[in-house]
């Protein structure tokens, strides 16, 4: 068994095998050949969820203050 690809093209099937690589990758979001979608292999190498960059309030991750403050 050889390596695994951390990172591989959907559409040119282009595998990239470094930790820099993949993280460059998540940061560009799409295969810098052919501008394919990206398919992240290992986990923690994919994109953060849009979900997680709304997580700043308190109140939207805990719920209203009264819920959770007494
Ligand atoms: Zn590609």
């Amino acid at each position: 068994m050889g390596p695994r690809p951390r990172v591989r093209c959907d559409d040119c099937s282009f595998e990239w095998f470094g930790a820099t690589a993949a993280h460059g990758l998540r940061i560009v979001g799409a295969c810098p050949r052919c501008r394919g979608r990206l398919e992240f292999l290992v986990a923690g190498d994919e994109p953060p969820p849009p979900a997680a960059a709304d997580a700043r309030d308190p109140a939207a991750v805990l719920g209203t203050p009264t819920s959770w403050a007494r």
